[in-house]
């Protein structure tokens, strides 16, 4: 079964693409978090983290160059910006396709709330 991604990487449904070349595509995030959401997604369809080979040192690369890319054409690279990844359970991740959440555009907060931790 292809993920929700692949199904955006080959337009059978639609996203708002801000960026796409042979390894990735950047789309706008359905439900923003903040004013600048974007997810920037290798294009093969690594499921999580865990599944990251050498052969996708190249487009997992490219991920940080394009979100360096998407954050000076959204006007936040001074003000900063977070770069996350989700894998597997305990980060909640949703969508079983590696991708990097680029959210900015307003203060962030702490990294993870105190009431997250454990003592
Ligand atoms: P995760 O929790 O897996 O790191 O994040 C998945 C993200 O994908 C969520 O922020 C969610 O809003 C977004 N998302 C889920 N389905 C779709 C979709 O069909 N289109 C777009 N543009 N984003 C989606």
């Amino acid at each position: 079964m292809p993920t929700i991604f692949s199904k955006i990487i080959a337009r059978e449904i639609p996203a708002t693409i801000v960026y796409e070349d042979e390894l990735v595509i950047a789309f706008k995030d359905i439900r923003p978090l903040t004013p600048v959401h974007i997810l920037i997604v290798p294009k093969r369809e690594i499921p999580t983290v865990n599944d990251v080979t050498p052969e996708d040192e190249a487009a997992l690369g490219r991920l940080f160059t394009v979100a360096a890319k998407i954050a000076a054409e959204n006007g936040i690279a001074e003000r900063g910006y977070r770069l996350m990844v989700n894998c597997n359970k305990d980060a909640r991740q949703e969508v079983f396709h590696l991708h990097m959440h680029i959210l900015g555009g307003r203060e962030l907060g702490p990294m993870l709330v105190q009431a997250d931790m454990p003592e």
